[in-house]
């Protein structure tokens, strides 16, 4: 059995645990590894190690931190095909799917190259009288992420190359779910010529992320995962007096105007449902149809109805299982819920089955229409390829509902209306907005900026934001006096004139 390793000073080594959790194919249920728990003494070792190495890495001139990320990115490129496969076979992704898991993250590594810019201080001559002030940005120390299973790729490189590239030392906690994927991207950093304890790996769960949370020497957290755990490492973290910054679960709406792209509407709205299984924090799962808009409900679900899930290398498959039985029963409970709460359920994705893969955690495209505000399909965040579809009278209707939800990760209008649009970009409460385009994920030169219920902290991922969160501005005000200058005769003035 593959025991996945640790990564603690530049070394891979074996974990000492004696609690270790099963990583299962989610498409056979089949144990293709083992991930530990890490010890005590290992989380110590790699808090020392990143410690020791903050010493040295930050004074590394910030060009030489940036090569590292180039180099990064060109082996990322590289082993692209090889790393999607590693992580379709412990998220059951299709191989397009696990593709783009892997070149989201390979865009941050990207923008990571560009450090030495993003670092630019600022500077103000004559604040007074032959005064200047300047700011430098430095990094704060040893910075720490945990990290989901959805994006096993994407969202480690979220986090620690921008923190590296800053000049901190960082420590990983992936999702115990597939940690094999993270595995590989912390062996080509290594590759990349990043010097010992600048990235450190420690695996687990609960136990391992409190120690994170506790660790005096860890200056800052990064947390992507669910809501309930998101508050918990806000609360605790932030109690401790640490940086936190926590992206949580989500409930996104797309409003659809009448005056829309029919087509276009209809074969979006299907992608960004039940795409990658629903396992998305920016899927969309409720579709809000303004006024005669309602009339493609049917059509929509006729759709939605061919969509098929499969294994990873399966052409013809659209999305693949569920990452867990758990999961699968979970989202099962809420078709049942759905359907016992009073709403019409159009496409039923209950007992699906693929073929040659009868213990796959497999749930089918799912649609209800007649959803309302007050059920519990509507209220909590289902994460499985389920779309509910609901009716309004007019876009203040459509603005008003989404607004009332709790979340505010991501949220799209169709529409042929540029007045319309206007209005919806500006009044709607939510932090990414997608005009005609589902779902509107930023590129890293931009933030990703979950609102309300879907984030906790003040500075969000990527983009500009993410180099503050990882360092501290220092800003100095300097004068310096004239009667100090040498003249001619002068020690200093000769040096020079020599
Ligand atoms: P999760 O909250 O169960 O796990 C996330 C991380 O927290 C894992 O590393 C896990 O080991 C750890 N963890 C789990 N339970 C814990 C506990 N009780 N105490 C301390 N740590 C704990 O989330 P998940 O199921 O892996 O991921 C899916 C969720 O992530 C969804 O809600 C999704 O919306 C959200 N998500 C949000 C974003 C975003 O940017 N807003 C992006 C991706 C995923």
């Amino acid at each position: 059995m593959k025991k996945v390793p640790l990564f603690i000073n530049g070394e891979f080594v074996q974990s000492k645990s004696d609690r270790w959790i099963d990583v299962t194919n989610p498409a056979t249920q089949e144990v293709i590894a083992q991930v530990p728990c890490a010890t005590q003494d290992e989380m110590d070792a790699a808090v020392a190690s990143a410690k020791k190495a903050f010493l040295t890495w930050k004074e590394v001139p910030v060009s030489e931190r940036a090569r590292v990320m180039m180099r990064y990115q060109a082996l990322l490129k590289e082993h692209h095909d090889e790393i999607a496969e590693i992580l379709a076979s412990e998220t059951g992704k299709t191989f397009d799917d696990a593709k783009g898991d892997v070149w989201r993250g390979i865009e941050v590594v990207e923008h990571a190259a560009n450090i030495p810019s993003l670092l630019m201080g600022e500077t103000v001559e004559n604040v007074a009288r032959g005064i200047d002030s300047y700011s430098y940005t430095q990094p704060l120390g040893v910075c720490a992420g945990i990290t989901p299973f959805n994006f096993p790729a994407m969202i480690p490189l979220w986090m620690f190359p921008l923190a590296i590239a800053c000049g901190n030392t960082f420590i990983l906690k992936p999702s115990e779910q597939d940690p094999l994927t993270p595995t590989r991207l912390v062996e080509l950093f290594e590759q990349a010529g990043a010097p010992k304890g600048v990235l450190q790996v420690l695996h687990g769960g609960k136990d391992q992320v409190d120690f994170i949370l506790d660790e005096p020497a860890i200056r800052a957290i990064s947390f992507v995962g669910s809501v309930a755990v998101g508050q918990y490492i806000y609360r605790r973290g932030t109690e401790n007096m640490k940086r936190v910054q926590a992206f949580a679960g989500a409930k996104n709406h797309c409003v659809i105007m009448p005056d829309a792209n029919k087509s276009q509407v209809i074969s979006n709205i299907v992608g960004a449902s039940v795409g990658a299984a629903g396992q998305r924090c920016m899927a969309i799962s409720v579709a809000v149809f303004v006024g005669a808009a309602k009339e493609w409900i049917p059509e929509i679900a006729v759709e939605l109805a061919k969509v098929k899930p499969g294994g990873w290398n399966d052409k013809d498959a659209a999305y693949g299982p569920l990452i867990s039985p758990q999961a699968k029963q979970r989202v099962e409970n809420f078709i049942t819920q759905g359907q016992n709460e009073g709403a019409e359920l159009l496409v039923d994705g209950r007992n699906c089955q693929v073929e040659g893969f009868p213990n796959g955690n497999w749930v089918g495209p799912t649609m209800f229409s007649k959803v309302t505000t007050d059920m519990e399909i509507y209220k909590n965040e289902i994460f499985g390829p389920v779309l509910c579809a609901t009716e309004v009278d007019t876009l203040d209707d459509a603005l008003k509902l989404v607004n009332a939800n709790p979340y505010g990760n991501g949220t799209s209008i169709f529409t042929a209306s540029g007045a319309a649009a206007r209005k919806y970009q500006h009044e709607v409460e939510v932090g990414q907005v997608g005009i005609n385009i589902p779902i509107p994920v930023p590129l890293p030169f931009f933030s990703f900026t979950g609102w309300k219920g879907s984030f906790f902290g003040d500075l969000h991922a990527y983009g500009k934001q993410a180099v503050r969160f990882y360092s501290e501005t220092k800003t100095i005000t300097a004068r310096w006096f004239e009667s100090d200058i040498a003249d001619a005769n002068g020690p200093n003035m000769t040096i020079h004139l020599k």
